[in-house]
């Protein structure tokens, strides 16, 4: 097996009139994250670690936020688009884990759902995800609830088989005697 490590990071400022949806799961609170697409910063986070893993850039480079195709967009798309072209590559997810920083609303009561989404969409089993919530410790802006931030890192893998054949084909046939 071939590993591959990749790890991204995303921050999106939280105000009134936003829904807030982290890692494709709705939360109920009275503020959203705001961005172009729904803003889901965990999904930004993952997707980014996704594509370092197999060195095709940022999530940028892939969704610009100037595209108006992509205004309001569901951001589980930009992660199982990721993932399909990984899967093309070879590639295979491993774990994820994926660090979540927000002063509020608390997420303790939540991480479960959004480990499930994430195992679901990345079609991993549930033991290969893990999510842990931590605050700002009320400094900086997430301490004081203006944003929230998404840690991810991912490792993937691919089967090496045909390259390990392909180099047997060069080693020199011993001979007899
Ligand atoms: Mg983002």
């Amino acid at each position: 097996m071939q590993f591959r490590i990749g790890s991204g990071h995303d921050t999106h400022r939280l105000a009134a009139g936003r829904p807030l949806i982290l890692g494709g799961v709705v939360i109920p609170h009275d503020k959203g994250l705001v961005g172009h697409s729904d803003a889901d910063a965990v999904l930004h986070a993952v997707t980014d670690a996704l594509l370092g893993a197999a060195g095709l850039g940022d999530i940028g480079d892939a969704y610009p936020d100037t595209d108006p195709r992509y205004l309001g967009a569901d951001s589980r798309v930009f992660l199982t688009e990721t993932l399909a072209k990984l899967n093309l590559l070879g590639w295979r997810v491993v774990n994820l884990d994926v660090t979540i920083f927000a002063q509020e609303p608390k997420l303790g009561p939540v991480k479960a759902t959004i480990r499930a989404s994430l195992a679901e969409l990345l079609a991993v089993s549930l033991d290969c995800v893990n999510v842990k919530a931590k605050t700002g410790e009320k400094v900086g802006h997430i301490g004081r609830a203006e944003a929230i931030g998404t840690h991810a890192v991912v490792l993937i893998e691919k089967a090496i088989s045909h390259q390990l054949s392909a180099v047997s084909k060069t080693e020199p046939v011993p001979t007899a005697g």
